[in-house]
């Protein structure tokens, strides 16, 4: 299986990033190996390699057929779960790497590098649109990300559309859709618990 995350999908958080960063005019993509999985709310360790290790919480949807060029309208057929997860990232790395232009995965595709929620909930029983879910992340009990998915620049639909004409979607592929504003640092002692329409779905702690 692969991850593919769509980076800059929440307008509020690309100019939170950088303010003179101009949103997308196409869904941006980049993607994490089968090794960056960390699930059953398992700890994330920190890695000594970063001194910014950042947060970021996104609905992640569970491919469940194989698709290739798949047409925007036909799209919501491949999906039918819906779970959360952390896009950690090595901030530090990731500005190195965008300064000099290379490549990011130091700074995304590491180890551990993607914490999914050991349940996915059918879209279904969370009222079947995938563009009307809201989500919400508090770090050592403080709320630091609310989004909701109709905030999206790019929907779930739309970003498969997109992705699909490159890269061939398998059954249990996970997309990552993007972070809302609110990303910051984690520490050692904190606690990550998420939750999607009102369940919790991650609850874990960072070392
Ligand atoms: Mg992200």
């Amino acid at each position: 299986m692969k991850i593919i995350c769509i980076g800059r999908n929440y307008a509020d958080h690309v100019r939170e990033l950088d303010h003179t960063r101009e949103v997308p005019a196409a869904p941006q993509f980049f993607m994490k190996p089968d090794t960056a999985l960390l699930r059953n709310n398992d700890p994330f360790y920190i890695p000594s390699f970063s001194r910014d290790l950042h947060y970021e919480t996104e609905l992640v949807v569970r491919i469940n057929r194989v698709v290739k060029c798949i047409d925007e309208r036909f799209a919501h057929r491949c999906y039918d779960e819906v779970g959360l997860g952390i896009d950690f990232t090595a901030r530090d790395l990731q500005r190195e790497c965008i300064a000099k232009g290379l490549p990011w995965e130091i700074a995304k595709a590491f180890d551990h590098s993607a914490a999914v929620s050991p349940e996915f909930v059918p879209l279904a029983a969370l009222g079947g649109d995938i563009q009307d879910l809201h989500f919400e992340m508090a770090l050592s009990g403080r709320t630091v990300q609310r989004g909701h998915t109709a905030d999206m620049l790019f929907g779930v639909d739309r970003l498969i559309a997109h992705v699909s004409q490159f890269i061939t979607l398998k059954i249990g592929d996970l997309l990552f859709t993007g972070t809302p504003v609110g990303v910051g640092p984690v520490a050692p002692g904190d606690r990550i618990v998420a939750s999607l329409a009102g369940r919790t779905l991650l609850d874990f702690d960072i070392r």
